[in-house]
């Protein structure tokens, strides 16, 4: 296969994703991220969108065996924070100027699909930003309530395009049926994120290729592709974290692909190597999401081992500069859907 050829083709199959994320020269693997910047700059232009984050609550009913909140995992501080205490973080992002609050938590039936709609219409009330859920599975008529109250989009991501990996990992659930969900809130009018997590056991490159492929297929607005971190209250502990070429690999080859979708240049990555966000930033990444999640609670959201922690002001002021240095700069609008017409 020719590196020159693939790059420039308007679709890529399966064959030739794998391909690129074989690539193991450095001359090719600079190749390859040049092109991903290009199509990221065609697409996405130069502007970063920044998304404040709340973790929110870190209870959890689910057992995914690479996720720290686990449910059995008993060596966690459970946190929930109060509706005002959420309101009015969110209204700390808002003054920071970010345009987007997104609210994470673990698979926690204690926020009521009334308590959720009060959050969306206090925080749209009061504050001009867009609303981000990303609280794992829940009902059809939950999500309809909440699209009404106007939030906007919503994160779920299908974690491994593998079936029986999926399984594996997910308490013998079924890939088809998070698909469901992803659908579902696509047909309700959110914009949808998805992705995966990059070096699971048992994952291949070609899993890694059908991860890329599917976000294509669901036609998501938004991809993550993370890179596993072991958490140590999980039986993947001793699993080693993923390796950032791939990762890097992963991200730019998504971009190639997936083009007019946001990438985030991810915790986890930054997590992983100093720099990350701006190794990311560079192979095709368009979206950073700071954590405003308040102490003592961001401590106690351990999804995975040694999350950075920083004072959000700091770490946005630090953003700044790295984005003038790179020749980058913070998103204007809210930073919807590339795939929307209208985009503010
Ligand atoms: N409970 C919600 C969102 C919280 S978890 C949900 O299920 O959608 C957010 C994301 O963290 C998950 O989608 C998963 O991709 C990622 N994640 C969990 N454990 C991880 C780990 N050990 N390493 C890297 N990413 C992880």
């Amino acid at each position: 296969m020719n590196l020159d050829q693939i790059l420039n083709k308007e679709e890529l199959n399966k064959e030739e994703i794998v391909f690129l994320l074989s690539l193991q020269k450095k001359e090719e693997l600079e190749k390859l991220y040049f092109q991903a910047n290009e199509v990221r700059k065609e697409y996405c232009g130069d502007e970063v969108h920044l998304r404040g984050i709340i973790e929110f609550s870190n209870y959890c009913d689910q057992e995914c065996m690479y996720c720290g909140l686990r449910r059995s995992n008993k060596n966690l501080q459970r946190y929930r924070m109060t509706k005002d205490e959420i309101i009015s973080t969110a209204g700390r992002i808002t003054k920071a100027g970010l345009k987007t609050v997104v609210l994470q938590s673990g698979e926690d039936h204690f926020y009521s699909k009334s308590l959720v709609t009060d959050i969306i219409i206090s925080i749209k009330e009061k504050y001009d930003t867009a609303i981000t859920l990303s609280i794992g599975e829940r009902g059809r008529d939950e999500y309809e309530e909440w699209k009404k109250a106007g939030a906007d989009r919503y994160l779920l991501k299908h974690e491994t395009a593998n079936d029986k990996l999926y399984s594996a990992y997910h308490q013998q659930e079924m890939l088809k049926s998070r698909l469901a969900h992803i659908r579902c809130l696509k047909q309700i009018g959110f914009q949808t994120g998805s992705g995966n997590i990059i070096g699971l056991p048992g994952q291949t490159i070609e899993d890694i290729a059908d991860d890329i492929l599917l976000c294509k297929e669901m036609d998501c607005d938004m991809c993550s592709f993370s890179p596993f971190i072991p958490s140590n209250n999980s039986p993947l502990w001793k699993i080693p974290p993923a390796n950032i070429d791939l990762t890097l690999k992963t991200i730019a080859a998504a971009r190639i692909v997936l083009k007019d979708v946001h990438i985030p240049a991810t915790t986890a990555l930054s997590t992983l190597i100093d720099g990350g966000k701006e190794l990311g930033l560079k192979v095709g990444a368009n979206v950073i999401m700071p954590n405003f999640t308040p102490l003592p609670y961001r401590v106690n959201y351990q999804i995975y081992k040694n999350k950075k922690t920083y004072d959000p002001l700091v770490y946005l002021e630090e953003i700044k500069s790295m984005l003038d240095r790179i020749g980058r700069n913070v998103g204007e609008g809210k930073g919807h859907s590339l795939k929307l017409v209208i985009n503010q």
